[in-house]
């Protein structure tokens, strides 16, 4: 029951059980579905080409006699035809073929082929091409269309999908489809008006003469067309997520704010304007009785913690408990140590809950949070056991969100619900979020930057420097650390293992001891006990340690204003967002940084690129752009797994110059045609969308 305006799948011939739960899997449950189902990419078999003009990589189509056909025993046995088509020769070549297959492609017999090009050693060659005997009084037949190639699962391929397509296609030219036409608000895509079924028409099955380049690239009007309506879709969908996150009940806090004053006075700086302005936000959100969703971005060293605190205080004064998670162990310590500084001598009490505590220590802490008597309440991924239990929880608060599942996130808004009332929730995060994609993936959250460093910070100087001249960077660091500075050594590895990972930072440390006399190196890696770890971080903080060798358990959070020098090796194997994060731990006081990258040559292109920009700008949002780029938002989000952004046919990156007018229609539809919207997120959506309950 997915539809109650379209016909079943089952309707269509061909359609039984067994091809209705295949098509199911596709998430193909109605007509409508169907049409939906959208193609990839498009081979062009409505031309015959030359031989002589073929390139590696094309697809196409070739008619030519056979001039030469046998069998040879290679390292596997197989059948080799060579075809001339009068302006050159293409070797077809298959490895699977039976007598009968041999004997038709005989010497003069005449074949149509299609199938990818490769450069061979002699030329041109086919690899399994599809192929036709042609008989010689019939006419070259091509097709009179572009041939769509749709997302497949097993057992329903390529033709199948074109057979139901067009049977799709040819019911909503034959029979009364209301909704297709639903659209009255006029989306006049480069000023023109093309209907819904229009432009599903030729996208599946795009005349001969359609601009083949642009449907590659995807920027056809055709595709423009229905893109602009699904990321419509997209919109009206996180939009009714937000709408409904307002129905739901939240405990309003009153602005009372003597905690926060009382932080203010405490402080050795004053907050910066930005950071000013998202306190008096958050506050305001904090008061309303439905729950704050706020996405707090801001660049590394932006001073989010105390954002952060600031909402605790407020929450806590009112009486309630405020949940802080961080998505690793070092940096829930970083977190424990500041939040004791800062909220202790206040009286609020706290606690703590990690992973690594014993079961004595968890239970006392659990028994903290269960009674109340602790208030502020700082942790990892711990804080999501099942026996983890509240008193009453009122603020959720998650750093580096991106590191967390939505999921997780979930889970934990779940735990804090009591009488019906959802706590709210404030995310962090430091990955610069693009404004056409804040405006999209994170329509249903409130978004707010901190753009404003804390002044006196310097910008950190970039070099790349390679693997060959390592003993220099040595000698730099050897220097650097005997003038009083202090430094990290990062070490990277490819492979996931976090076992060799530490391996590598251990011989790192090893070396750098013996090497560097009269320079204090320590040692921080993911294997180490918390309060291993934790000893070590405080020796790093307190100066007693003047160089720290890690792996990227560092990269998130670590605070250390003194140090100064940053040297990440194989830098070329991290991600963009992952090197601007490392980076970030220097530059937080107000020497003059570094940071050295250590790559070995020779780079990839995107790899020169990541360490070129990385170079060139400290700016976050640059960086963000070019990651943007290089990786798309799925991956730079982290959603890929979540569902969210799965777009048929838009690409955000793509098509971002309709975001506006995609936002204004959005609306317009919202209050002129309120009884569109579920159709349309019902037909680019479907119902499995529940990710605007992040
Ligand atoms: P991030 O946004 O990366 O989480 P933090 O909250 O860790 O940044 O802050 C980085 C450092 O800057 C901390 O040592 C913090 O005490 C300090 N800091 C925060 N706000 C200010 C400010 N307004 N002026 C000076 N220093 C600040
Ligand atoms: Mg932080």
């Amino acid at each position: 029951m997915k539809n109650k305006t379209f016909p079943s799948v089952s309707t269509l011939k061909g359609v039984g059980p067994r091809v209705a739960e295949r098509l199911a899997r596709l998430q193909i449950f109605t007509i409508q579905d169907l049409l939906f189902h959208l193609p990839i990419r498009y081979q062009d078999r409505t031309r015959i080409r030359a031989i002589a003009t073929l390139r590696s990589g094309d697809e196409c189509v070739v008619i030519g006699t056979v001039e030469h056909s046998e069998v040879v025993y290679r390292k596997r046995r197989m059948l080799l035809v060579s075809v001339d088509d009068g302006t050159g020769k293409v070797l077809l070549r298959f490895f699977y073929f039976n007598n009968a297959q041999k004997n038709n492609l005989a010497r003069g017999v005449n074949i149509r082929c299609f199938g990818e090009i490769r450069q061979g050693l002699k030329g041109p060659e086919m690899v399994h091409p599809e192929y036709e005997i042609q008989h010689p009084d019939d006419p070259a037949k091509v097709e009179d269309h572009l041939t769509p190639i749709y997302p497949a699962t097993e057992g329903l391929h390529q033709l199948s999908l074109r057979r139901l397509t067009s049977q799709a296609l040819h019911c909503v030219k034959s029979e009364e489809f209301p909704e297709l036409d639903l659209l009255p608000v006029p989306p006049e895509i480069d000023g023109h008006r093309v209907s819904i079924t229009d432009a599903l028409a030729f996208v599946h099955r795009p005349p001969p003469d359609a601009d083949t380049e642009a449907l590659t690239s995807g920027k056809h009007a055709m595709q423009r067309r229905l893109a602009f309506e699904e990321l419509l879709a997209q919109q009206l969908s996180l939009s009714k997520s937000r709408l409904q996150l307002q129905k739901q009940a939240a405990i309003s806090i009153a602005p009372i704010a003597k905690l926060y004053q009382q932080l203010i006075n405490n402080l050795e700086f004053e907050l910066t304007n930005a950071q000013q302005r998202v306190i008096t936000t958050v506050f305001s959100d904090l008061k309303n009785n439905y729950p704050m969703l706020r996405l707090v971005q801001g660049d590394v060293g932006s001073g989010k913690t105390l954002v952060a605190i600031a909402a605790c205080l407020q929450v806590i004064e009112a009486g309630y408990q405020a949940v802080v998670m961080a998505p690793t162990e070092i940096l829930a310590e970083q977190h424990l140590r500041n939040f004791s500084k800062w909220l202790e001598p206040m009286g609020i009490r706290l606690a703590w809950l990690s992973g690594k505590l014993t079961a004595s220590k968890s239970r006392e802490m659990k028994d903290l949070i269960a009674s109340g008597t602790a208030n502020a309440i700082v942790g990892t991924h711990a804080l999501f056991q099942q026996d983890v239990e509240f008193k009453n929880l009122a603020l959720v608060v998650i750093d580096e969100q991106h590191r967390f599942g939505v999921h997780q996130r979930l889970a934990l808004r779940e735990k804090g619900i009591q009488n019906n009332a959802h706590p709210h929730q404030l995310i962090m995060t430091a990955t610069p979020i693009p404004r056409t994609l804040a405006m999209t993936a994170y329509a249903d959250l409130d978004y707010s930057v901190i753009d404003e460093l804390p002044p006196g910070r310097k910008p950190i100087s970039t070099i790349a420097i390679p693997l060959a001249r390592r003993h220099e960077v040595v000698k730099r660091v050897a220097n650097a650390c005997r003038n009083g500075q202090q430094a990290y050594w990062v070490c990277t590895l490819v492979e996931e293992s976090e076992v060799l990972q530490c391996q590598a930072a251990e011989d790192v440390f090893s070396e750098l001891s013996q090497l560097l006399q009269g320079v204090k190196v320590g040692l921080v890696h993911g294997r180490m006990k918390g309060n291993e770890k934790d000893a070590v971080m405080l020796a790093f903080e307190k100066r007693e340690i003047d160089l720290l060798v890690a792996t990227t358990v560092i990269e998130v959070g670590v605070d250390v204003a003194n140090a100064s020098l940053m040297i990440i090796e194989n830098a070329e194997r991290l991600g963009l967002a992952q090197l601007h994060q490392l980076r970030g731990r220097v530059g937080r006081g107000s020497v003059e940084s570094s940071c050295v990258l250590l790559f070995s040559p020779p780079l990839t292109e995107n790899a020169k690129l990541r360490i070129d920009t990385l170079r060139n700008t400290n700016d976050g949002f640059k960086i963000a752009q070019v990651d943007l780029e290089i990786r798309g938002p799925g991956e730079v989000l982290g959603t890929r797994q979540t569902g969210m952004l799965q777009l048929r046919i838009a690409d955000i990156m793509r098509d971002q110059d309709l975001i506006p007018k995609v936002q204004a229609t959005a609306k317009l539809i919202q209050e002129e045609y309120p009884q569109n919207v579920d159709a349309l997120i019902l037909r680019w959506l479907g119902e499995s969308i529940e990710f605007g309950q992040v």
